[in-house]
């Protein structure tokens, strides 16, 4: 009788024993999980709070969706805009802001130090290890892009921007352009980069399950279509580029660019600005869902600027539609302040500087968030 309950003792805490190990186990795991990996940044230029205020109200009330993905985010801060030299920025010095961490001029993509071009948050990334790519919906010379690998003075200098790109040794490049590119396409293929034209043969590419070493997918010979003249999306191209930078094990850095927002904040078009907002959207939910899968991932939608001054000032509405009455107030960008989003464990003050972006996104590669 002794022995029994011996032996059933012995028995259940050689079970706790286990039941125990395997929760510390899985306690290990699951930290190792959340060591901060990869990033996607996803850009909205010209999207300055109004717009999201409007595409918040048209998904909800008028397309009657649901709120809009950014409300899915763990957190929103606010960013400062400004430029190194005026306090309504454009978006080369916006996006350098983001890539380099520093304010320079209007205009300018990119700093160069000492006769050197300042590495960008891509360059850190990749020399850590991690592979790089750029989604746009620009041509890839833009100044979104340009700023995350080239310096010029100009961000009008397409040629000079477009050989800087030859060695910049990202992995996966989606955008228009490729007239820019024609005489370096050569070039760019002695680099290992497989060049394909046609944003239309994506999805079979993707649905064969084929990758490449190094891709450059030209969707456009110069800029892309608006939204609805596009072929492929946003989240189609974004999910290729994310499935496609994921077999890395020391994960990636990965930059998408909603570009239009801006342009149809410029020519004061609300459709065409929520046709481009929506873009955005679904693109937001494959970022979303691939955090959830790999909560190791820092997921940021930010903006450079807001564009148009839009105000919506109907106070006779009592839901959004398109007869809402709007205002547009410039044909230009404008100072305010824009919304960030985050989804991923990092610290943010409320009000940040645009550069601290770029701090925020290098602290999180190197693991010190
Ligand atoms: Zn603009």
């Amino acid at each position: 009788m002794k022995n029994t309950i011996k032996k059933s003792l012995f028995l259940v805490s050689t079970f706790l024993l286990i039941f125990l190990l395997i929760i510390h186990i899985g306690k290990l795991t699951s930290v190792s999980n959340e060591k901060p990996k990869s990033v996607i940044l996803i850009i909205g230029d010209g999207m300055g709070l109004p717009i999201i205020t409007a595409y918040d109200y048209y998904k909800s009330e008028y397309k009657k969706q649901g709120y809009s993905n950014f409300s899915k985010f763990d957190g929103s801060f606010l960013v400062r805009t400004r430029s190194q030299d005026y306090v309504i920025t454009d978006s080369a010095a916006g996006a350098t802001a983001f890539a380099v961490g520093k304010r320079v001029p209007n205009y300018q993509v990119g700093i160069i130090e000492n006769g050197n071009r300042v590495p960008t948050i891509m360059d850190i990334a990749k020399k850590m290890g991690k592979s790089t790519g750029l989604v746009v919906e620009c041509t890839l010379t833009h100044a979104t892009p340009a700023a995350f690998y080239s310096y010029s003075k100009s961000r009008t200098d397409d040629d000079n921007i477009a050989r800087q790109f030859i060695y910049s040794n990202i992995d996966i490049a989606i955008g228009g352009g490729f007239e820019i590119f024609k005489p370096y396409i050569n070039h760019l293929e002695k680099m290992g980069y497989t060049i394909i034209y046609g944003e239309e043969k994506l999805p079979d590419i993707a649905k064969s399950g084929k990758y490449y070493e190094k891709l450059v997918l030209f969707t456009a010979k110069n800029h892309p279509p608006r939204y609805k003249e596009r072929k492929v999306h946003l989240d189609v191209k974004t999910e290729y580029a994310l499935s496609m930078l994921s077999r890395n094990k020391n994960g990636f850095f990965l930059m998408v660019e909603a570009s239009q927002i801006d342009w149809y904040g410029h020519e004061n078009k609300l459709q065409e600005q929520l046709d481009e907002m929506e873009d955005l959207d679904k693109l937001l939910d494959v970022a979303l869902s691939y955090h959830q899968r790999n909560p190791n991932t820092l997921v940021i939608v930010i903006s450079d600027h807001d564009c148009g001054g839009l105000t919506l000032i109907d106070k006779k509405a009592k839901f959004f539609s398109l007869d809402f009455k709007i205002n547009y107030s410039s044909d230009y960008h404008t100072a305010e302040h824009i919304v960030g989003f985050y989804k991923g464990s990092i610290k943010v003050n409320p009000i940040i500087d645009n550069t601290e972006i770029y701090k925020i996104l290098h602290e999180y590669i190197k693991g010190m968030i």
